[in-house]
């Protein structure tokens, strides 16, 4: 809501984890948001609380095939943001079809940039911290270019972000569209989805169950964790920014740790009494990841608040809640 007028949003993505929490908020800001999502990653249930809200609507679609018509035929002026979130971002998953995470990257990317073109919408493409693959540079600042392998099994995903931030600034340069690139790093939060194979849905939910802990590698690689109410935060903090911006903005939180060192946490918190076991580090995984987010500071103003036991406390219990849930058995 700005200045007494209803934004009128489109979120792609906005059945997953992060889409899920960004509706929400835009939601609580007095936006009217539609959803794009195929379902693919995302679950109805994350959007569940919203099915009687009167703005908000939900579009099963893919975000490869053309935009939905009731969207498509909005005119001019009449969309406002397009945040485009539609992707499978978990490793497991996104090698699963890695064709189609190509495409949705590009070919999505494209369609909801024409949307953009054709209504006047601003355009924000969630891009990624994997756009600096295995970094040399440490911390990742938006100048460095990455060090990404484009024929390994991670390609599909960071070199369709990367051809995807491309496209984005190309229609940005020749005046077609107003455009925010964010790059995010590891996010995490209650909604994502136990068997979605990342860091965080891993360990917590084998933790809350007595199940073994799966370290990959020696544990010593490093990761930087956001919570997602934080990334929501800046995300829509960039959106709005109205000011010029030379580029890609980093969003995370700077605060590294290595995986050996999420794991203990998470024993400590939970008080589980699960294994730690070791499984073989998968092909081209990142050694360190850390943002460096002055950009973020400096332009938009924005920083998380949100500290790693905080964020973790929340997110093992909205999972010890789902596992619960699960094994709930029925009254006799
Ligand atoms: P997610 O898998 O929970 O959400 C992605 C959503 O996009 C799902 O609802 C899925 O069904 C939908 N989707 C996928 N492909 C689609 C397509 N072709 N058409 C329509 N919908 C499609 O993942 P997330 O963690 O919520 O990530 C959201 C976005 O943020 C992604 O673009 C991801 O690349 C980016 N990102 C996330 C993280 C993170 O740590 N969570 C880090 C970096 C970047
Ligand atoms: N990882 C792990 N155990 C798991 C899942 C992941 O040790 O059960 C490691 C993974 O190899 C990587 C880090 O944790 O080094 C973060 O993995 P995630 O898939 O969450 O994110 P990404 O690799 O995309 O940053």
């Amino acid at each position: 809501m700005k200045n007494g007028k209803r934004h009128l949003v489109v979120v792609a993505g906005g059945a997953g984890f992060v889409g899920s929490h960004l509706c929400d908020a835009l939601l609580a800001d007095g936006s009217h948001v539609i959803c794009i999502d195929n379902l693919q990653t995302g679950r109805t249930q994350n959007i569940r609380h919203l099915e009687r809200e009167a703005r908000f609507e939900m579009i099963e679609s893919d975000i490869i095939d053309p935009v939905p018509a009731a969207i498509a035929r909005l005119g001019k002026g009449k969309v406002d943001f397009v945040y485009n979130l539609a992707c499978a971002a978990s490793p497991p998953q996104y090698q699963a079809d890695p064709e189609h995470t190509m495409m949705t990257s590009v070919l999505g990317s494209r369609n909801l940039l024409r949307l953009c073109e054709s209504t006047g919408a601003r355009f924000l493409l969630a891009s990624t911290s994997e756009v600096y693959g295995d970094p040399e540079a440490h911390p990742q600042v938006e100048t460095y270019w990455g060090n990404v392998n484009s024929t390994g099994p991670r390609a599909c995903y960071d070199e369709g972000k990367r051809a995807a931030e491309a496209l984005t600034f190309d229609f940005a340069r020749s005046g077609r569209a107003e455009v925010r690139v964010a790059r995010i790093f590891n996010t995490y939060g209650p909604r994502m989805a136990a068997d979605d194979g990342r860091v965080v849905s891993n360990v917590v939910t084998q933790a809350v169950s007595g199940r073994d802990i799966t370290v990959y590698g020696d544990g010593s690689q490093t990761r930087s964790f956001c919570y997602v109410d934080d990334l929501v935060e800046g995300l829509m903090a960039l959106m709005r920014h109205d000011g010029g911006l030379p580029g890609p903005v980093n969003l995370g939180n700077p605060n590294e740790l290595m995986v050996s060192e999420l794991v203990e946490l998470v024993l400590a918190m939970t008080g589980s009494a699960s294994k730690i076991v070791s499984r073989p580090l998968p092909v081209d995984d990142p050694r360190r990841r850390r943002p460096d987010i002055s950009r973020a500071r400096e332009m938009l103003g924005w920083a998380p608040s949100t500290d790693l036991k905080t964020g973790l406390e929340a997110t093992i219990a909205w999972f010890t809640d789902e596992f619960e849930r699960a094994n709930a058995r029925p009254a006799a």
